[in-house]
């Protein structure tokens, strides 16, 4: 199969096109470089099986080749990047996510959205099922990526009732490992790079906040079963591991796990509309897909932890 990924130079999106090649497709990324890295995407580069196309997907665009499936991934995921230009994370998710939607129409793809556990907000329901509605704010400053992929779901089931698109809704709960950026700002490239070059670990709030961290490998998984699904299920799906910590105890885990860092934990103001917990129940992605992950925190943070320590020097 032709495979296209928008947002395929970023960390999620490097993973993907390394298992969609390996599987012997080919695979089209089209990235703007934004949060992406040529690097995540160097070993594929010149190979007859992988094309990139340098493209902002706010823009329109048409590939003549032939797509038979669309992986959208193309947004900022950290909050310090999609804050940093939030009129650009609602155009992703608007109108980035017309232009993917009317390619897939155009080729008859099946279409794939990379959608968050950050449509339920700061979650009243917990854990959080794919029924519950969410408790998001419409005017802060995490709106322009909550609110964003709240559309872009809408975008996508309306695609589906209006012109039959054969789309597929995950929401992804945090995921963390390789190629994720030194400088990404998410927690657990935070503390990683933090303990590794002995600064502070910086802990925002009191650190009593949750959130259920799921190991790159198991989601790339999850994301192919979905896609690959043929029982007539499209979603919305959440993709996430289900073991919940505190933020306190993500820090305690990654020092116990570099035991050489002088680092000391300190205390930050938190972020405004931070979510207090967060935790997916995957019964539906159990029944519908047969999928659950299988790396545990300690497991997945030790492969994180040994590819920073590579990439910081
Ligand atoms: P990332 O920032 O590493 O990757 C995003 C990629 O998209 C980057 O390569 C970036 O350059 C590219 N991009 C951004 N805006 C673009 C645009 N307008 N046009 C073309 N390319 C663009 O983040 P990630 O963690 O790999 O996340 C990938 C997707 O998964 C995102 O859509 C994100 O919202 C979703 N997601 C990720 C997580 C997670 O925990 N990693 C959780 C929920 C949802
Ligand atoms: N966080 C933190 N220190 C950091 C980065 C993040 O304490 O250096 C907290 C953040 O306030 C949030 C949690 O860790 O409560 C997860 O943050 P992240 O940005 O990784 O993802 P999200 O908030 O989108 O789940």
């Amino acid at each position: 199969m032709t495979i296209l990924i928008t947002g395929g130079a970023g960390f999620l999106g490097s993973h993907l096109c390394g298992r969609l090649l390996l599987a012997g497709n080919r695979v089209i990324c089209l990235d703007n470089f934004f949060t992406g890295n040529k690097k995540n995407i160097e070993p594929w580069l010149g190979k007859e099986n992988f094309s990139l196309i340098q493209h902002d997907i706010i823009e329109p665009f048409f590939i003549s080749e032939k797509i038979d499936q669309i992986y959208n991934l193309a947004c900022p995921a950290s909050p310090v990047h999609y804050q940093a230009n939030p009129i650009r994370t609602v155009k992703a998710n608007t109108i980035g996510v017309i232009n993917v939607l009317g390619l897939a129409k155009k080729h008859s793809a099946r279409i794939l959205q990379a959608s968050t556990s950050e449509v339920y907000g700061d979650p009243a329901e917990h854990p959080q099922t794919e029924s519950y509605r969410g408790n998001v704010n419409c005017a802060g400053s995490r709106s322009c990526y909550d609110e964003g992929k709240r559309v872009a779901e809408t975008l996508f089931f309306d695609y589906w009732r209006e012109h039959k698109a054969d789309i597929r809704v995950a929401r992804i709960f945090n995921t963390y490992g390789p190629n994720m950026s030194a400088d990404d700002g998410r927690v657990v490239s935070n503390f990683i790079t933090q303990a590794l070059k002995n600064d502070d670990i910086t802990i925002y709030g009191d650190g009593g906040q949750t959130r259920s961290f799921q190991y790159v490998d198991d989601l790339i998984d999850g994301l192919i079963k979905m896609m690959e699904n043929q029982s007539g299920f499209i979603g919305p799906v959440n993709l996430g591991n289900p073991e919940e910590f505190t933020i306190k105890r993500l820090a305690d885990e990654i020092i116990k796990l570099i035991p050489e860092s002088k680092s000391k934990i300190v205390y930050r103001s938190l972020p405004e509309d931070d979510p207090r917990q967060r935790k997916p129940d995957i019964s539906l992605a159990k029944e519908k897909l047969g999928w659950q992950p299988r790396v545990e925190l300690e497991e997945g943070l030790k492969k994180t932890i040994e590819y920073f320590r590579k990439i910081i020097k």
